[in-house]
């Protein structure tokens, strides 16, 4: 098969706002006067960001939505990909896996597949996204203000839990399994959740590293610190089932001690809710003034949007654990934003 075949088979789609697509020397696409353009690029590597025997389909579903995320932490609305792949081997049923996982999630986000590149090597997605957005009203990193509210979508930790499962760290049961898998393999962009966010947010992040790590970016871009509580960090009820049987399992709960000594948190669970990655929800601050409003667009959006904290002026990020006390994250070697 000829590489002009294989793009022509598995890359080239009709699309629905692009001049020129994929079969020239570079694609033309137009854009408003009154909008800028977002462009954001993510690169997966096999054996770093996937198991080289990863289902082709997750795997071109979340090549997409990890870039589609960018776009929603920005409150772009996406338009445009490109998709740049290395390829050990021609390997058909392969490509009809990952390409319909691609275009499955470029439907339902209404993306355009505009281009890209071509080429033998160890297997490597890398993707280009371009989104609009009205001239000013992005959201930034920069943006969050002492005595914002701090705010998440969804829950976390599930991908961190899934991906403990597959590593052997511990057993899940199988629909829990089923259930937290999903999250690892075919996470969600929030796309309608940024979008409705401009002129509501004063920053915005996805969580693609952990919270603790992602919003420690939102802190220092913004020159502030936070607080946040652990009682009102939403977690799924297969988190929770694990947190209960460590607890049980080891009668002094190895880990993470608070200040005072009250309370100690097992620190494998802690750290798949505060640092583990992938989970692709977005953690965002917006004044108390939204908060009715932020609560009224979590029932229009039908997904649910925490308060997890506040934006403080003390250039730290302090974790508050079910006393109010502040859990000793650094002491239990967790690297967070200082
Ligand atoms: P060039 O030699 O000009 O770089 P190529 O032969 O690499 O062009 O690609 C031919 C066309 O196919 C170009 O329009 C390019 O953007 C597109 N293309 C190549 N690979 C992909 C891909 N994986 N997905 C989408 N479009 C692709
Ligand atoms: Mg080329």
């Amino acid at each position: 098969m000829s590489e002009f075949d294989l793009i022509h088979q598995y890359f080239t789609r009709a699309t629905h706002h692009t001049i020129l697509g994929v079969g020239d020397d570079a694609a033309l696409v137009t854009i408003a006067n009154n909008m800028e353009l977002a462009i954001s690029a993510d690169m997966l590597v096999a054996g770093t960001h996937f198991f080289a025997d990863a289902d082709p389909y997750q795997l071109g579903w979340k090549s997409l939505a990890v870039n589609l995320s960018d776009m929603a932490a920005m409150g772009a609305s996406p338009k445009w990909a490109t998709l740049a792949i290395a390829l050990p081997e021609v390997n058909q049923p392969w490509l009809t896996e990952f390409s319909r996982g691609f275009f499955t999630c470029a439907e339902v986000f209404n993306v355009d597949l505009i281009g890209g590149d071509t080429t033998r090597g160890p297997l490597t997605i890398s993707i280009q996204i371009m989104g609009e957005v009205p001239t000013g009203q992005a959201i930034k990193r920069s943006g969050a203000k002492v005595d914002d509210e701090i705010w998440l979508s969804g829950h976390l930790g599930d991908a961190a839990l899934a991906l403990a499962h597959m590593q052997g760290n511990l057993t899940l049961a199988s629909d829990a399994f089923t259930s937290c898998a999903k999250a690892l393999h075919t996470p969600q962009p929030r796309v309608a959740l940024g979008l409705s966010l401009r002129g509501i947010a004063n920053s915005a992040i996805d969580i693609s590293d952990g919270l603790l790590a992602d919003l420690g970016h939102i802190l220092e871009r913004s020159n502030v610190g936070a607080a946040i509580y652990l009682a009102n960090i939403p977690h799924s009820a297969p988190l929770g089932i694990e947190l209960l049987k460590e607890a049980s399992e080891s009668k002094s709960n190895i880990g993470v001690r608070s200040e005072n000594g009250a309370n100690s948190y097992n620190k494998n669970i802690l750290s798949m809710l505060l640092a583990g990655g992938d989970d692709y929800e977005l953690c965002f601050t917006a004044p108390a003034e939204q908060h009715a409003g932020i609560i009224q667009l979590s029932e229009s959006l039908n997904l649910p949007l925490s308060c997890i904290g506040r934006i403080t002026n003390n250039a730290q990020l302090t974790v508050h654990g079910f006393n109010d006390e502040i859990i000793d994250l650094e002491g239990a070697g967790f690297d967070h934003f200082k």
